[in-house]
């Protein structure tokens, strides 16, 4: 990889973390389902909570008109400790009634959130009750999504984490990539790695219940998603084992995402040439399409999704920003580590969430960008500050190489819109 620019003299790993543990304003971990259940087509996600859950779901999912939907919420009205075994009965008859309606679905997950009545349900015991019942046609498992403990990316974490106790044994010597993608973004992927010569390769959720993958002692896994800590936890238990590498944003880390593989499974320089070459080229291309409005600016980075540390990463080394602070909620370092050594010292790097703090910091920087969760862009908008929200970095098809310059663009829009109003104004 000798074209590729050298790591920094002094990367962040090492760097001083500053730590928040303030109030937070981020979405909750049920938004996950918003992509979990396109990615995974024969589940259904029944959340289990309040009329507020209700309403998140359907104004962040929007309303699949033409669809039969995969996802619902089982709203519980206020109940004491007495009537819980109500509660219990009224859930399974409730699943028993899905299912014997929906039977084209195959994993149900019950999904629990933070009304006080619901956390007093145990939906792993529910979970377990309901597989007797309805397995093996259906598996029933449980997670969490409660906005009190989880930022918005946890939901796919908590939910991936779920299944893989549920994971059949395997000794095969298998190539694992963990964390969902849009199918044709994950096709690329699977693509690339063939041209590696890179196989078998299984991904985790896989798209069909009856695709999951194996897992064991020989399993190497990838996570294609840097928010996955509790997955990658739950994997290394089962005996797998992490290839640990920069996460696939823009032509850098896809490069060095695939080469870490490339030498797990040994492949020669000149098969890595030979298959990467070509859509390097593209991807560099498109990203210096958009990084000559990016280069020079400043950028900082509000913790929310958990992609901010391989974003500031791929935004310093390929489009020439400065990254003044870079937050994330949470900062797993066996997960981050690759992106930390790339990440060139001098931006302040906080964990967690202090809001009040961090916008101080925001107003004394000025950044020209700045990366912060839907309700923070209007107050910061408000001031004069250009925003990017967050969660679009979630939703858009932002990985490996097809999709570099499509981020670059993500960032450069705004700064572009902003130009042209102020050049209108002049
Ligand atoms: Fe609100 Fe909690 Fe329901 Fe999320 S889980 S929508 S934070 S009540």
């Amino acid at each position: 990889m000798t074209d590729l620019p050298p790591p920094p003299a002094r990367g962040c790993r090492e760097a001083p973390v500053l730590k928040e543990r303030g109030q937070r304003e981020v979405f909750c971990g049920l938004t996950g389902i918003i992509w979990l259940h396109r990615k995974m087509q024969d589940a259904f996600f029944l959340v289990v909570g309040s009329r507020t859950c209700a309403h998140l779901l359907q104004s962040a999912a929007g309303v699949m008109i033409f669809a039969e939907p995969r996802f619902g919420t089982a709203i519980l009205e206020e109940k004491d400790l007495a009537g819980l075994a109500d509660a219990n009965a009224e859930l399974d008859r409730e699943v028993a009634r899905l299912l014997e309606r929906r039977p084209d679905i195959r994993q149900l997950f019950l999904v629990g959130s933070c009304p006080s009545e619901v956390i007093k349900l145990d939906l792993d015991r529910a979970a377990e009750r309901l597989n007797v019942v309805h397995a093996p046609h259906v598996r029933v498992l449980s997670y969490t999504g409660a906005g009190t403990d989880t930022t918005f990316t946890q939901g796919e974490d908590s939910c991936l984490a779920a299944m893989v106790p549920t994971l059949p044994e395997t000794t095969a010597r298998e190539l694992l990539l963990v964390g969902s993608l849009p199918d044709v973004v994950e096709d690329q992927a699977l693509a690339l790695l063939a041209a590696l010569g890179i196989g078998p390769v299984r991904c985790l959720p896989a798209r069909r219940a009856g695709e999951m993958p194996g897992v064991g002692p020989d399993t190497v896994f990838a996570l294609v998603q840097p928010f996955l800590g509790e997955t990658h936890g739950a994997l290394v238990k089962r005996g797998a084992r992490h290839v640990a590498a920069p996460f696939p944003f823009g032509e850098e880390g896809t490069t060095r995402w695939l080469r870490a593989i490339a030498d797990e499974f040994g492949v020669s320089p000149e098969t890595f040439e030979a298959a990467t070459a070509a859509p390097r080229a593209r991807a560099r291309k498109a990203v210096a399409a958009h990084a000559e409005e990016l280069r020079g600016k400043s950028i900082f980075f509000l913790p929310d999704s958990q992609l901010e540390l391989p974003l500031a990463r791929f935004l310093t080394r390929e489009c020439g920003m400065t990254a003044v602070e870079v937050g994330t909620p949470y900062l797993h370092r066996d997960i981050l580590g690759p992106d930390l050594d790339l990440l060139a010292e001098g931006p302040v790097i906080s964990e967690g969430q202090d809001v009040d703090l961090q916008l101080d910091r925001v107003r004394a920087a000025r950044p020209d960008l700045t990366v912060c969760g839907l309700g923070l862009a209007n107050p910061l908008e408000a001031e004069g500050l250009a925003t990017k929200w967050a969660i679009e970095l979630v939703f858009s098809p932002v990985h490996f190489y097809e999709q570099a310059g499509d981020l670059a663009a993500l960032f450069a829009r705004p700064l572009t819109r902003r130009r042209i109003l102020k050049l209108e104004a002049a």
